[in-house]
């Protein structure tokens, strides 16, 4: 583990408690790891209405769950409103990843992660899905700030996860923990695009609940987070 290299942060502004809104374990372990090794106070938010089919919105949310249970942090388990999602998705079907469906996604995401901060006391947002390199930064931290300034004295903190070593720890906790290794974003859409992908390239298709961190000699970060 690459401790050495991972800086001893501080929240901005003097802020006092996060609420994390996490997408799954492999993305949020170096998170929470950061989070904790600073003493920073901080629960998980998991809303995720995105993920689909059900079987895999179940694995990645108990592999979240345990791992915050061995760390003893906090985890509320938010609603999985898919009906809501699909709704607001409508006519974005068949945009890129990282295009315009995917900043309604986020936006969704994290209006409801500034709701629940703003109504139960936490000063600062923040999520896992930046520490993804398949994820473009500046349009998650623009989906934050937008819903962090709905609510009077609450941010959302643009901190760089990838940074300091974070993208490497990343693997070696997944690894460690021999986390779930889902294989596309989390959308049916993303779904049906990766199947292509990989279609295109002779490869299977993606088999849902089978691949794990650890379990194979893959040291890149092959999945993509939610
Ligand atoms: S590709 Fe990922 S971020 Fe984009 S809409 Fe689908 S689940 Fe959301």
């Amino acid at each position: 583990m690459t401790d050495s290299l991972r800086p001893s942060m501080k929240l901005p502004e003097g802020r006092k408690k996060v609420l994390l809104h996490s997408c799954c374990a492999p993305c949020s372990g170096e998170v929470m790891e950061a989070m904790v090794a600073s003493g920073i106070e901080f629960d998980i938010f998991f809303y995720n209405p995105n993920i689909h089919p059900v079987k895999e919105y179940e694995i990645r949310k108990q592999e979240n769950i345990r791992f915050a249970e061995q760390h003893g942090i906090g985890f509320i388990d938010a609603d999985y409103d898919m009906d809501n999602w699909f709704d607001r998705i409508k006519g974005l079907e068949n945009e890129p990843e990282r295009g315009e469906r995917c900043t309604v996604c986020f936006d969704m995401r994290f209006e409801r992660t500034a709701l629940y901060a703003y109504e139960h006391g936490y000063d600062t947002i923040t999520s896992s899905l930046g520490i993804s390199r398949w994820k473009d930064m500046n349009q998650i931290n623009g989906s934050g700030e937008r819903a962090a300034a709905r609510y009077e004295d609450l941010i959302y903190w643009t901190y760089n996860w990838r940074k300091h070593g974070g993208s490497q720890r990343m693997i070696e906790i997944s690894k460690r923990e021999q986390f779930y290794q889902q294989e596309y974003c989390g959308c049916v859409y993303s779904l049906r695009d990766t199947n292509r992908h990989r279609r295109a390239q002779g490869r299977e298709r993606i088999k849902i609940g089978v691949k794990y961190y650890g379990r194979e000699e893959s040291l890149t970060d092959t999945g993509s987070s939610t």
